[in-house]
């Protein structure tokens, strides 16, 4: 727990404690990193200091969705973080070029987080938000084991069979002891552009079971909407780019409770 000491006390990379929030999911593509980066920069414009930590080491998406194509620069050892709509940023994608793939081992990885964690000078934050790789494989633990104070934050479809992969997550969080901060439901109700009805694409009650399941409650459901996907292939958080959005404002409500 030696770097979770760190976060802690006040040695210099981080000064306070901040509240650290993990995002994770059974399974990739429910919208782990959209929501992530979206809670970030929500916090960030609600005048709270945010570090986001893109800790999806194969799977990297934050530097697309914060639209940010430079490298931090490092200062006497020390790297500071990518400011980017009031975020501050650290992933692997910072460090490789687009089309190459991350092929680095356990060990390697191991070390990338414990630098990001480090050796990175996030300043005083108020809140950390991890992007964690989908599932619960090697980094996750790691991470885990790095950041000893960190509550999970489920993320979820509304379809009750993703909700077996989601609950992989939650039974990581209890047998490590993880404190579950609760559910995020995602892709719930697909809002449409032309009428402003909604449709239950993906079902409904994947996020209510989970949360039950894991003795937490479901913070807030996002709803499937266009904006979201724009601002996202825009390289713009939608809470920035769209913020009357559907999915803009339920992100800003979620946020504030956090
Ligand atoms: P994950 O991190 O779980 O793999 P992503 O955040 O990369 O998932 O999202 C997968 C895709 O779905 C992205 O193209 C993203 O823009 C899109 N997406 C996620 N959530 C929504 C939503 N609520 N409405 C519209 N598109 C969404």
């Amino acid at each position: 727990a030696e770097l979770g000491d760190r976060l802690r006390a006040d040695s210099p990379p981080v000064g306070r404690t901040p509240r650290v929030y993990a995002v994770a999911s059974g399974k990739g593509g429910v919208g782990k990193s959209t929501v992530t980066a979206n809670l970030a920069a929500a916090l960030a414009a609600q005048g709270q200091r945010v570090g986001l930590l893109d800790a999806d080491v194969w799977g990297y998406s934050v530097p697309q969705l914060f639209g940010v194509r430079r490298s931090p620069i490092a200062i006497g050892g020390l790297m500071l973080p990518v400011l980017a709509h009031g975020v501050r940023l650290m992933s692997t994608g910072f460090f490789v070029a687009e089309d190459q793939p991350v092929m680095w081992r356990g060990p390697m990885l191991h070390k990338a987080l414990e630098q990001f964690l480090a050796d990175v000078c996030w300043g005083e934050l108020d809140v950390l938000l991890l992007d964690l790789p989908p599932g619960t494989g090697d980094i996750t633990l790691s991470l885990l084991e790095l950041v000893p104070d960190a509550a999970l934050l489920a993320v979820t479809t509304p379809q009750i069979a993703a909700r077996t992969v989601a609950a992989r997550v939650v039974r990581m969080a209890r047998d490590t002891r993880m404190p579950i901060a609760g559910v995020v439901e995602n892709m719930a109700g697909a809002v449409c552009a032309h009428c402003g009805d909604s449709t239950s694409l993906f079902g409904h009650g994947g996020g209510d079971a989970l949360a039950e399941q894991a003795g937490t409650e479901v913070l807030g459901r996002v709803p499937l909407d266009l904006p979201l996907r724009e601002a996202g292939d825009a390289g713009v958080p939608v809470v920035v780019r769209s913020p009357e959005a559907p999915s803009a404002m339920e992100l800003f409500r979620i946020g504030a409770g956090l």
